[in-house]
């Protein structure tokens, strides 16, 4: 692979990486302090859980999209990035410009989304 490709891949990524981590820092605070204020009534209470579930479901798909930032950057280091760790076959560069964190070829990733294996 190209290496000024993959240097840039790296700086997206790792940008990625910085603004998810704030992201996810913010979001948690907020989520764990939404709905502790004294004196609610249960209905309240209830719309509280729900948004809260709600804010935390957000927080765990960043998350997740964290974990596959942090995979490539180590792929990228071991010199294993932009292959599909499905096949092994080379994803595409345009793909891989869209999603930087791609683990998977488009095939790979259709049959996989198909079978409900992987979400992201
Ligand atoms: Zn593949």
């Amino acid at each position: 692979m190209d290496q000024n490709f993959l240097e840039s891949q790296k700086q997206v990524l790792l940008k990625m990486r910085e603004e998810l981590r704030q992201k996810l820092k913010e979001k948690y605070a907020e989520a764990i302090s939404f709905g502790t204020e004294d004196g609610q009534d249960s209905a309240d209470e209830a719309y509280n859980l729900y948004n809260k579930n709600i804010m935390l479901g957000r927080v765990e798909t960043d998350a997740l999209k964290l974990n596959l930032v942090e995979q490539a950057l180590k792929r990228i280091e071991e010199g294993t990035y932009g292959i599909c760790i499905e096949c092994g076959c080379d994803i595409e560069e345009k793909r891989l410009k869209q999603v930087p964190f791609a683990r998977y070829c488009v095939d790979c990733k259709t049959e996989l989304e198909k079978k409900g294996l992987i979400k992201m």
